[in-house]
């Protein structure tokens, strides 16, 4: 199974786990609208991590409002054993007619942004969409490794990206399909 490549300078690497466990500069979370908390990775996000990301959620909405799917924002990351939290919002799944593709690319292309604008040179993401958004996870990940590569090619100064897998059915999933990407 393929769960490490190289692209430019920099590693993507897959793992099973947990997200709230990275030890790394920066964890992404699979947030809603609101970035006032919810299921999955952003329920488990907020409850290791503490009130302090919360609290970090409503300045932000105070000042911009709902955060639109593609959209990414950071903040502290409390309690984690990370730095930062980028909160971003993919689209829910609608049968591919709403451009969910490229609104799941801006996601991982405006995560990788407010990382880098933040000094992070590691950054796990989840699987954005593929739980209660409903994203097919073949057509999640390979927009997630292509999207993520690109980056990287294009000279992103970042050491690691690493996907954070729940099940390893879906580590299977990524797993072929970065080995059917080029390095
Ligand atoms: P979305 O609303 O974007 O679909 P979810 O949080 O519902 O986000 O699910 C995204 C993916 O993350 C799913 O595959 C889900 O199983 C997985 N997941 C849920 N909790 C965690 C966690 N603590 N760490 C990593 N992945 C998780």
């Amino acid at each position: 199974m393929v769960t490490e490549q190289r692209f430019g300078t920099s590693r993507v690497t897959l793992v099973q786990g947990d997200i709230t466990a990275q030890v790394v500069d920066a964890v992404v979370n699979a947030a809603n609208s609101s970035l006032l908390g919810g299921g999955g990775v952003d329920g488990a996000i907020h409850r290791v991590g503490g009130p302090a990301i919360l609290a970090a959620c409503r300045t932000i909405v105070a000042r911009i409002g709902r955060l639109e799917p593609g959209g990414a924002v950071v903040t502290p990351a409390g309690d984690l054993p990370a730095r930062f939290v980028i909160h971003t919002v993919g689209p829910v799944w609608r049968g591919g007619v709403e451009a969910e593709e490229a609104t799941l690319e801006r996601a991982y292309r405006e995560s990788l942004s407010r990382a880098l604008e933040a000094g992070a040179r590691s950054v796990a993401f989840p699987s954005i969409s593929t739980g209660a958004y409903r994203f097919p996870i073949r057509r999640a990940a390979a927009v997630a490794l292509a999207t993520v590569a690109s980056v990287l090619e294009d000279g992103a100064d970042l050491d690691e990206v690493r996907f954070v897998l729940f099940s390893g059915r879906d580590l299977g999933v990524y797993a072929e399909t970065l080995a059917a990407l080029d390095g």
